[in-house]
């Protein structure tokens, strides 16, 4: 838990926040401001600030499996889907964050 981290706040249920999917390493839910019909974030419970901070690559398999419930559960397999990570000073919140946004057509990649 880092201290004023939005994100742990909301790992830890102290913002009350509905879950898409949960497992013991990461959480997924709704982004707050959705730029597409489906935006939802992946996060780690653990506090990373961000990806290059990752250092255990277990979970990797985790987020990724999430990122594919999400498109699975939002039947964006065959409507398109992107997969966004900000880092390196590109991000807002530090603590990574796993973008999956959908439906996205070919060459809509503003
Ligand atoms: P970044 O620019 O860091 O990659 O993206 C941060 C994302 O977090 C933004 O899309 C923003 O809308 C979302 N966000 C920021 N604060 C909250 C919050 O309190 N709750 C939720 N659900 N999303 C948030
Ligand atoms: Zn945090």
């Amino acid at each position: 838990m880092m201290k004023d981290c939005i994100f742990c706040k909301i790992a830890l249920g102290e913002i009350h926040t509905e879950f898409l999917y949960e497992d013991e390493y990461v959480v997924a839910f709704n982004d707050i401001h959705p730029v597409k019909p489906v935006h939802v974030l992946v996060i780690p419970k653990n506090h990373i600030a961000e990806f290059i901070a990752v250092e255990d690559t277990t979970l990797y398999q985790h987020l990724f499996t999430a990122v594919k419930k999400i498109i699975g559960e939002k039947e964006l397999q065959t409507k398109g889907y992107r997969i966004i990570v900000n880092g390196g000073g590109a991000q807002d919140v530090d603590h990574l964050h796993v973008h999956v946004m959908g439906p996205v057509s070919p060459s809509n990649h503003e």
